[in-house]
């Protein structure tokens, strides 16, 4: 599992690289709902791709997916 900061329970993970995508849903353990469709975007919700990946935001104990629509990206630099 990919270890968050407990000090910042509002930690962001943006801007990767598309080639580190895939191994990050694979360090959350979301490799399979990922591949499976089972993640969808906190705004629109249309389904996470490894293409349409905006980021991910963690609020709390929640996880804030967001794909890569200027709405959507928008609405997350709000969202904390
Ligand atoms: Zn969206």
């Amino acid at each position: 599992m990919l270890k968050f900061n407990p000090a910042n329970p509002r930690e962001k993970i943006h801007g990767i690289f598309d080639s580190n995508i895939g191994n990050l849903f694979k360090k959350m353990g979301l490799e399979d709902d990922v591949i499976s469709g089972k993640i969808l975007c906190y705004v629109c919700k249309e389904t996470i791709s490894l293409e349409n990946f905006g980021a991910v935001i963690r609020n709390n104990s929640e996880l804030h997916f967001y794909c890569d629509k200027p709405l959507c990206q928008n609405f997350m630099d709000n969202d904390q």
